[in-house]
Formats: C-alpha cells, structure tokens, sequence
C-alpha cells in the first residue's frame, strides 16, 4: 500500500484550525485509520503491551479478546469511560458486579487523563445505544482486568482541541499540548511528507543523505550566528545558519548529489515565520542548472504531497525579481489575487499636484496605484465613494487626468484607488504591503480572494547578485549569499558596474511565503576571491579553506533549501510555524518549558575563559524595550 494513500484517508475531514476543532475529530482519525489498516498501514502494536489500538476497533473485532493502552479521555455516570490514544476513541464498559469490585475502583478513581491498561472482550453496543458519530461506536469493551499505568494530577488545561489556551500555557505544557488532536495530526503529517522526500531523492534520485557538523565557525555575510565557546581562550565554535559550505565542499569530495533534513540556527530575533533554529532540506547536486534544480523541487514537491491535499501543479509558474518588484511590491508575491501595481506616472507627467510632481522630478521617480474592487463597499476605512471621487486630491486631477486613470486601471465604481509617489523600489514596496493588508482586511469581511485550499507556488528568477546594503547604500551585500554565480551574460558588469549584474539566484515561494532558495555557485576561485574581496569587502581568510578547495578540481555545481517548518505551516494551515515544531521557542526565543536559556554559575564559565558583564540597568531596560511587551510567545 502507498503510504500517501494511508495519510490521505487518515486525514481526510480534518478541521482547519485549532480554534474550530471539535472532539468527533477523534473518530475521524480513527474511522480513517480503519480503513487503511485494511490496506496493510504500519504495524501500530508490534513490541508493546498492547494487543490493539484504541481507534481500530470496529464490529469485525467483536468477540476478541483486546488489551488497549490509553488515556482516560472521560467517564459517564461511572458506568463508561471512553479510553484515547493517538489512534481513536473507545469505549469501556466498567464493570458493575461485586466480584469485579477491584476493576471498577480502578476506573472510576483514576482522574481523567490518567494512563491505564485494560483487557477484555468487543462487544457490540446494546441497540440503540450505538454512536455513528464515533467510529468505534457500533462497539465497547466488556473489561475483565484494568490496570493504572499512571495516574494524573489536575491538568493546566484540559485536552481538547476546541478549549481556548494561550500559547504560552501551551508552550509551557507542550508535552500535553502534543496530545491534541492537532498537533498529533501536525507532526505525524511531517514525519510522512519528509519520508517521501527522503524515498524520491535516495531511492528514486540517488541523492546521499550526509550529516554535516553544527559546531562551525563564523561565516561572513549573512544571518547573525550564535556562538558556541569552546576551552580554548579567546576560541568559538558557530551554530552555522546553513551547512553551505559543507554540502559544496561535498561536491568537490565528489558526493555528487546530497542531500540532509539539516538543523539551521540564526541569531536574528523571531518573527512570526521565524524561529532561532530550524530545518531546511538541504540539497546540492553537480553538474546541474537552474533548471535542473528546479525540475527537481516540483518533482520532489508532488511526489512528497499529502493526496488530500489540492494537487501540486508543475511546472511552477517563473517571474522575474524586477517584475515580482514592480507587480507586487515585494519579492515573495501571492498571485492567488490580483491588485496588482500599475505605474500611473505618465498620467501625472504634468500635474499641478504638488507631491506627485516632486516625486517624479527625483531620480527613479514614480506615481503607482493598485485598484481594489469594490473596496469602498467592505473597508471601512473609506468613506462612500461618489462619482466627485472622494479624496482631497481629487480636485486637483484634471478631466483627461481622470478619464486616462480609469481607463489604464479599469476602474469601476465602488472601487478604491491607493495611490503612492516617490522611488520606485519603495513605492512598489509601500503599495504591496497595502496590497496584502487590503485582502486580509477584504478577507474579514467575508470577500473571497485567496481561494483557501489552493497551493500557489511560484519560482521567482533573476534577482541581482547584490543589493546596496540599507546602512551604507555605497557599499554591496549579497543578494542571497557570496557564493552565488553571476547570470553568465553579466559576468563583464561585474567589474565595472556590479549592482547591475544578475544573479542565477532563485527563490520558490508558496502562496506568498518564501519557501526555499538556492543558487547555481561559483566554483572559479578567482572569481570567488574577487567577489568576496574586492566587490563584499569581507575577509577571505575567513574562507581560505573553501577558496583552497575550488582550486583542486572544483566541479560545477548548485542546490536549494527549503524551509522544512515553513512549508509544513503552509501544509497543514497552521497558525504559526511553532504549530509545525515539536519542542519551538517561545517569541523571545526562549524554551517556555525548560526555561533555556538559562544561568551558568561563574565556575563553570571558567574553563571556557568566559565572565559576564551584566548590563546596567539602563541597557537592561534598553534592551526590554526591543522586546516590547510581547508576551512570551
Ligand atoms: N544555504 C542557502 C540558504 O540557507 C540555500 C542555498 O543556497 O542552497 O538560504
């Protein structure tokens, strides 16, 4: 049996979010499950106490003689106590008689979400006692023996999806917020899609799978990294931000094709798409294009896609950074909708509008507008339009003005106009956040723009090697990383005017999210140098090791890593990326759980030649007031 099969009739009628989950979505786990186990699923009680699972039992196991391990989900009157585990609901019947005295002190006095093992036979429910709301429903267990495994002290929340819990009480409690249906349905989901990804990159691709070292040193460029001291004086290690150095140092070991569900770790403040470490699928191939790398992504994509799920469609659609730019403001578009950005400026070549005309005497100096239908009906934040056009600017636009701005942006009635003046990186930029605020706002108020089951991937290609860097703008910084190769017909730009050279960069990016992004690399050591020296003013020394390895018969060579956590969030609708991650960090980056970080006594910093320097109070508060009260999640 295909295990896509499996998880598809295993999950198929889940509830979309967390907020709306009601507790019959047990029995859908549990129905579906049956229906696979009828198709060989795994083996879910080989080596343990158990004879069965709580959800499998149906009326073809009436008579059997079962032991089942589980939870006490709850207890009616006494007389039923419905058991759970990661499989379903069942019920027991707890026993009346005096001989089974013993039996029913056990049931009736362990506290709900207490751990028990009980044994007896399937019987069927008496008529019209049945549940077809349950899988199990048309059954019951007539118990002989029960035994508490564990008991269970009073929780800090009840397990059930639908009970309302901050997210701080459940990162608190992760280890009972796990046993929610959700996240149970959250991490197994990712268990199979990286299964499949493994089986079509080793078993159908002949990809190696290798482990690469998380004490590193520091990298230049890049993410901030978190250091790790080590014995020697003055000494640290590097948690790296990816294993890119080692997974092209692989190619020039002549691994060829590798790949590592890869732990990442940056120093950069959470966000919420963003934790302090995460997992890539890190992948690196020689000999390869673009295109290749690409077709290996959507490949890998529909191959590892959970079949309840709207089908991956490939290729995935392409469009260039300056296109992603000006169309949609940003780098990472959601074209499930449209509201696009449109460049009026010629509208306004000769306005009296005093900003507008500043703006478009500057250098790179644009008018741009995005349309939104029918906006003055659902955003509030506009008044009624009326056909004078509401907006004290309006005034001042001329008749042929007007005429020519409907026509261009087709604007109808009831529409709303945004409008911006200024540079164009950062009129396109403004106008695409306001795009996206716009549909969520369109969105609460119950206009359908994204259709929500759709999956919307698209490649965007051809971003600049390097961008100004935002403190300095005289000096470069890598677009993606420094060994990222130049678009081969701009290679002479880069000596003579570098911020115009193309990269071979490309970014994948699902409904909006950034996904995953590689490079083709740079495997000429003098180029390398000269990038990393001359045009990056980084210190090579740091790279000396690399650089040495391009001159020893380096092949050529390029990869992609996907944002593992990312793309699971999108997968599976879930809120935050924490809701994709066993054991996440707090917003803060911290383990709510745990309490890391956490102090080390003065002595024990001492091998490591370490002492800290508390901050005053004044830094102390300083640095609080970067974290503004965001609670701890
Ligand atoms: N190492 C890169 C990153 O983490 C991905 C790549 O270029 O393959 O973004």
């Amino acid at each position: 049996m295909c295990l896509t099969f499996w998880l598809s009739q295993l999950y198929r009628g889940l509830p979309r979010s967390i907020g709306r989950t009601t507790q019959p979505v047990w029995d859908s786990l549990s129905r579906n499950l049956v229906l696979s186990s009828q198709r060989r699923i795994p083996e879910f009680s080989s080596f343990v106490a158990r004879t069965n699972t709580c959800g499998e039992l149906r009326s073809s196991h009436l008579g059997q003689e079962v032991t089942l391990c589980g939870w006490i989900q709850y207890r009616r009157q006494n007389i039923f106590l419905v058991l759970r585990d990661f499989h379903g609901l069942v019920q027991v019947v707890i026993p009346q008689d005096e001989s089974a005295a013993s039996v029913k002190k056990i049931l009736c006095e362990a506290p709900v979400e207490s751990v028990v093992q009980v044994s007896g036979t399937v019987i069927s429910r008496p008529p019209g006692q049945e549940n077809p709301k349950m899988p199990t429903g048309q059954i019951e267990i007539k118990v002989k023996t029960a035994e508490l495994l564990n008991s269970c002290k009073k929780l800090p929340f009840e397990i059930k999806d639908f009970v309302k819990k901050t997210e701080a009480l459940r990162l608190q409690y992760r280890y009972l917020d796990l046993r929610s249906f959700q996240m149970q349905y959250n991490l197994r989901l990712r268990s199979q899609m990286v299964m499949k990804m493994r089986e079509y990159l080793c078993n159908l691709h002949g990809f190696v799978d290798v482990e690469t070292p998380t004490l590193f040193k520091r990298t230049p460029g890049g993410a901030k990294e978190f250091l790790v001291p080590s014995r020697e004086p003055g000494k640290f290690y590097s948690l790296p931000q990816s294993p890119q150095q080692f997974k092209q140092l692989l190619m020039i070991g002549g691994l060829d094709r590798y790949f590592q569900v890869a732990r990442c770790y940056r120093d950069e403040g959470s966000r919420p798409d963003r934790q302090p470490e995460f997992t890539q699928i890190d992948i690196e191939m020689s000999f390869v294009n673009q295109t290749g790398i690409q077709n290996l992504i959507e490949g890998l994509l529909q191959y590892s896609w959970p079949n309840d799920k709207e089908p991956v469609v490939v290729p995935f659609p392409s469009m260039s950074f300056a296109e992603a730019l000006a169309t949609y403001g940003t780098d990472k578009p959601d074209i499930r909708f449209g509201m696009k950005i449109i460049d009026i400026s010629d509208v306004f070549r000769n306005t009296e509008i005093g900003f507008l005309r500043d703006a478009l005497s500057e250098p790179q100096g644009t008018v741009k507008a995005i349309r939104i239908p029918e906006g003055a009906e659902v955003l509030p934040i506009f008044l009624k339009a009326n056909r004078n056009w509401n907006s004290s600017v309006a005034k001042f636009i001329m008749e042929e003005q007007r005429l020519e701005l409907i026509r261009l942006m087709e604007i109808q009635e009831e529409d709303v106009v945004l409008l911006t003046a200024g540079e164009h990186k950062k009129a396109c930029s403004s106008l695409g956040k306001l795009r996206l605020e716009c549909a969520d706002l369109l969105e609460i108020r119950g206009v359908v723009l994204r259709d929500p089951a759709l999956f919307s991937f698209l490649w965007v290609v051809d971003f600049p090697l390097f961008f100004p860097k935002e403190e300095n703008p005289a000096e470069l910084e890598s677009a993606h990383h420094p060994f990222t190769a130049p678009h081969p017909s701009d290679i002479h730009l880069l000596y003579t005017e570098p911020e115009k050279v193309r990269s071979q960069h490309y970014d994948l990016v699902l409904n909006g999210s950034e996904i995953g992004g590689g490079s083709i690399r740079i495997h000429d050591a003098e180029l390398q140098r000269y990038i990393l020296a001359t045009l990056l003013k980084e210190d090579v020394k740091l790279l000396s090791h690399l650089l040495q390895a391009l001159d020893y018969g380096a092949p050529p060579h390029g990869g992609i890593a996907l944002g593992l956590d990312r793309l699971m969030c999108l997968v599976t609708r879930a809120a935050s990326i924490r809701d994709v991650i066993a054991f996440p960090k707090s917003f803060r980056g911290h383990d709510l759980m745990s309490n890391a970080p956490d102090s080390v006594p003065p002595e024990e910093l001492k091998p490591y030649h370490i002492q800290v320097s508390w901050p005053t109070d004044s830094e102390a508060e300083k640095s609080s007031l970067n974290h503004p009260h965001h609670p701890e999640s």
